[in-house]
Order: C-alpha cells, then structure tokens, then sequence
C-alpha cells in the first residue's frame, strides 16, 4: 500500500509534544483492545486505522489485544475473525498479541494490594441496595454500611470470594474513593464480582471476574502503552482510569509515566447499525446470511463485498478525527470505495438482464473481433478482445418500443407526427458496430423476446468510417454463443433509512430490496476471474467475484457499489 500522509488530528498534535518534550523518550505504543463477542464492524475500521496508523507513522508498535475479562459471550470463531479482519486492513501487531484474560494474576494482585492499603473493601448489599445509596447526577450517595470494614476482614473475604465460598451476587469488591463525588464513577466503583463461569481462555480457574473500567487500565499499564486511546463514552471514566494507575504505580506495580486515556468521537455512519448487539441478532434471526454477508456493516461482510482496504483508508482520513460527535452519511464511504476501485478496477462487459439482438444483414456463423481497453484511462493496462456475431445479448432497457423523450437507444420504425415512417433508432454497439433498429419478436404474453436490427459494415469503432456515424446512443452487449452465464447479486443498502430504529424497532426498517440475484451474462474474460478480483461492469458499477462462491471457471459476482451515488438521486 503506499502511505500517503495521514492528515493532522489532535491526538497526532499531542503525541508531537510528548515526543518534543520527551515524556515518553518518543515511544509510541497504542493498543487496539476489542471485545471477542462479535465481529468487527465499519466502526471499528477508524479506530484500526487510528491506532495502527499512529504505530506505523511514528516507528511505535500497535498491540492487539482481545479484552477477554467478561466469562460469558466470547468464543474463539469471534478471535479467529477479529484477527483475521485486521490483517486484510494490512496491519501486522509483530509480537504484540495479547488477551487481557493471562492478567488476571496481576489484576488479583492489584486488588489484593488495593484491600491492603485501604483502596478498596467488599461490599455485601445486594445490587439493589447499591443503587439507592450511589444517589444521582445532582445529589450525593451515600456510604455503605461496609465500608468501614478493616483490611483484614476485607482480605479474608476477598479471598474467600475467590475460593468459591459465596454465590453470584453476595459480594463485590469496590474501589474506595468518594460517595459524593460529583462524578457517579468515582462513587466507589465495583472492581470485581462473583461469576461462577467457565472463560473460553482461563477454563474454571476463577469465579470472580475483573470489571471493565478496572481491568482496563491495568492492561494498557502492563503493556507499557503510551497512548490509550478510545471512544467519547469513556470520558468520564477518566479520572477512575487515572486514579487506579495513581495507587497501583505507589504500590510499585508499574513505573511513571502511566498511560493516558484520549477519548475521540466513535464513528456514526447512516443506513447500518453498528451495536454488536443488533448485529447479532440480524444474523442470528436470520435477516441476513451470516456475519459475513455482503450486505452486514461487518469488515468480513465488506470484504464479501468487494470493499477494499484502501477505500477504508481512504475514508478513515477523509472523515478525520476529533472529539465532536456527528453523522457521516454512508455515501461518503461508498464514493470512497467508488474512487479506490476506479483506479484499481479493469472493465469489463456484463449483461445483467438480458435480450437477443439479432443482426439480420451480418452472415450467420460468421465472427469476428473487437477490441476493448481494460482501463480508459491507463492505456498501458491493455485491451481484450470482444468476440462479435449475428446473435449479441443486449440489457433488456436498452430497447424500448415506445421511447420516452430523450431515450436515445434502440426503438423500432415509427409514424411521424406528420404521419411520415420515421426508420427505426440507430446506436452504437460500443467499441463495434453502429446498428439500426428493424423491430422486434414477442411471445404469446407479449413480451419481447428478440430485438432485430441492421448493422453498417463500415461503421465499426476505429475504422476508417466510423466517425461518418453520429449517433447518440452507446450501448454494450456480448456475443451469445461466446457469453458466459453467471449469478450475479445486486446488493443494496440493508436499511431503508438513514436512522434505522430512530422513529420504530430497527428491523422494521431493514430494506426489503438489499439483494436482488439476476442471471447475467459475461464477457468470455470473466469466466477466469478469481475469487476476490474485482471490475467494473460499464455502466453498471464496481463488482467482485465472491470469495465463497466463486468456484474456478464459474465465478458469482457481488455488486460492490453502483458507478453512482444511485441511492440518493433515487430516494433523497
Ligand atoms: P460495544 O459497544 O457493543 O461494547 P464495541 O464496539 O465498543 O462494542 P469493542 O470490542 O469494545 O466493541 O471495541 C474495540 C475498540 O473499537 C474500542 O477501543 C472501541 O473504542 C473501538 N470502537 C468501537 N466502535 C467504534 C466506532 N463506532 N467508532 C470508532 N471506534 C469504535
Ligand atoms: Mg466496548
């Protein structure tokens, strides 16, 4: 990939100052920390690219760490596909694989220490009891009765907690800081809590579990990371963040100076959902065909798509980031799809609804050339040749008996408003022949099954005689004795709305068309494609042959964008 620059943004501007006043003797260590319980989403793309963006431009390193604290959820088919997405990215972590779940020693011991200093007691009122006294934004809460309880009591029962003496919910563990701090998270958070269930990496070695917002600083800590960096919801845990560091550096677990939490505005992109949570229940209640189908706002699905990790890179700088939330309108990443593939994408010709058309005045069984560039604008890419014969497909639109005003294709011989017969429409079959249309055969329902014509013999793209021929109209088409049929998916948006679940549920808003499978007809050059190639079918839009599907000499392609912003000249 070549790197252009990444523009400024100010967690770039505030590591300049860290390395120029050296607080960090210029290290420059992120972490990219998901969740196992899930896969990754459009979303998660920007922080990708932030974190190991900020490695790869300042010689630091970006760790890849599943944040495996929580026993339920998580399953190994959602590490193989996390994995798995951030090296189609182009983003390699070296050595830097971790799973927060190997800490749990450290955690224990860091709770351990906390109970010993006084930083923390077990509480034993029921969840309920614990929230009548937190209080609210406005009032203060109030202490525990067990907050006095001595350090030694505490211990004992901690580490009976961990022995699997009491059941679920008889006891948390709680940070000691403030009841009435104007901050709820600083109001003597829970740190660990009894759960009696297997974890995917620890098995049953443990029942009592690390909460997030504690583990999570001890892992950035034990990782020695400079510059933790996560989204604007976290803001407030901040200070929590920065107080367990404080305490656990004066214990002597880890050394000054400790890792800084930046928060940034996560991305919000119209027309996809991006909460695990409703991800998993489309593919779980089978709105879609899995966690990789095209049409999920998955980077497994965007890959099915024909999504390319440079159109991700693309967007992720284009859109930038900052610490104000907003929308980004899901065009803006599609045109950036649109403009990677452009560059990328040889051409290629495919009928997506097909009709004869028959060239009555060319020889039966006679053939020939002609001769179409890969790519218009980079001559040096080449040209293919297109076999032409009697017998071509046409689309089915590019023929119509009654032309609206401005249609510019074929149409049959017609009276005049003079009541004069007017010949029928003439077109150019783009890089061949220019042809005139004779009319057309219908069946019994009346339906047009055929489309004939007449073609001009010196007329064929490149010859001497073409240009004599000024028409308006430029179709494509395939020989049909040298076409290849194909399955071909239109995939669309899988939401009809920019805010799905905003005015009603969420899957009442699902788009009844996101997949439309046709029977195409291809270029005799497509039969060879390989999985993931991609093209542009002209004048239809950016296409890859399906990773899945596609099988050698018989590829099934999915539409990746359309050549235009369709959507919103169709529906805005
Ligand atoms: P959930 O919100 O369901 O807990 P999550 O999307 O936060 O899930 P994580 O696995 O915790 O999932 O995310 C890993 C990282 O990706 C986090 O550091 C998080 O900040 C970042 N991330 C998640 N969603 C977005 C988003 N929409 N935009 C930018 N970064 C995101
Ligand atoms: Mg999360």
């Amino acid at each position: 990939m070549s790197t252009p620059a990444t523009p400024a943004n100010f967690i770039r501007n505030l590591i300049d100052e860290d390395i120029a006043t050296g607080k960090w003797g210029g290290r420059v260590e992120t972490r990219f920390p998901p969740e196992p319980n899930g896969y990754l989403h459009y979303g998660h793309a920007k922080s990708i690219f932030l974190n190991f963006g900020l490695a790869r431009d300042y010689d630091g390193a970006c760790h890849l760490r599943f944040d495996d604290t929580n026993p339920e959820k998580e399953e190994q088919e959602y590490v193989d596909s996390i994995v798995s997405a951030v090296r189609w990215l182009g983003f390699d972590w070296g050595a830097h694989l971790y799973y927060a779940s190997d800490y749990f020693d450290t955690m224990y011991a860091c709770a351990e220490y906390l109970i010993g200093a006084g930083h923390a007691y077990v509480d034993s009122l029921s969840a309920e009891e614990m929230r009548e006294l937190r209080g609210t934004l406005t009032e203060p809460g109030k202490d525990s009765p067990y907050r006095t309880r001595s350090a030694a009591e505490n211990l004992d029962l901690f580490r009976r907690m961990k022995a699997g003496e009491f059941d679920d919910g008889t006891h948390v563990l709680r940070a000691k800081i403030d009841m009435a701090s104007p901050n709820i998270n600083l109001r003597d958070p829970a740190i660990y809590r009894i759960k009696h269930a297997a974890h995917h990496n620890t098995g049953d070695r443990w029942c009592i579990y690390p909460m997030y917002t504690y583990a999570h600083p001890i892992e950035d800590a034990i990782e020695n990371i400079t510059h933790s960096i996560c989204t604007l919801e976290f803001e407030d845990q901040r200070p929590f963040y920065d107080w367990l560091l404080e305490r656990l550096a004066e214990g002597g677990f880890f050394k000054r100076p400790l890792p800084q939490q930046i928060e940034f505005a996560r991305l919000n992109l119209t027309y996809v959902v991006l909460s695990k949570r409703k991800l998993i229940d489309l593919v779980e209640q089978k709105h879609v065909d899995g966690w990789d189908d095209p049409r999920m706002p998955t980077l497994a699905g965007a890959r099915r798509r024909g999504f390319t990790p440079q159109g991700f890179r693309l967007f992720t700088d284009r859109i930038g980031v900052s610490k104000a939330d907003s929308w980004i309108d899901l065009s803006v990443l599609e045109e950036c799809m649109r403009e990677d593939l452009n560059k990328r994408a040889h051409r290629r010709i495919a009928v997506l609804d097909p009709v004869k058309l028959i060239i009555d005045n060319y020889a039966e069984g006679h053939g020939e050339e002609c001769w179409a560039p890969n790519h218009p604008q980079k001559p040096e890419l080449g040209k293919r040749a297109l076999p032409f014969s009697r017998e071509l497909w046409i689309e089915r639109e590019d023929f119509t008996e009654v032309p609206p005003k401005g249609y510019f294709r074929l149409f049959p011989p017609r009276l005049d408003a003079a009541g004069i017969m007017q010949p029928g429409n003439r077109v150019r079959l783009r890089y061949g022949y220019v042809v005139e249309c004779l009319g057309c055969d219908k069946d019994a329902d009346g339906k047009v099954v055929a489309v004939h014509c007449r073609y001009f013999p010196d007329s064929k793209s490149g010859s001497a005689g073409a240009d004599a021929y000024k028409v308006k109209g430029n179709i494509h088409w395939l020989s049909a004795a040298h076409a290849c049929s194909a399955e071909v998916r239109l995939y669309d948006r899988l939401f009809a709305v920019p805010y799905p679940g905003r005015e009603r549920d969420y899957l009442a808003d699902l788009n009844p068309h996101s997949r439309t499978v046709v029977a195409a007809q291809l270029e005799p050059a497509l039969k060879a494609a390989g999985a993931e190639e991609c093209f542009q079918f002209e004048r239809h839009g950016y296409f890859v042959a399906d990773l899945v599907d596609t099988k050698p000499g018989a590829p099934v392609f999915n539409r990746t964008v359309t050549l235009k912003d369709t959507w919103s000249r169709e529906h805005g």
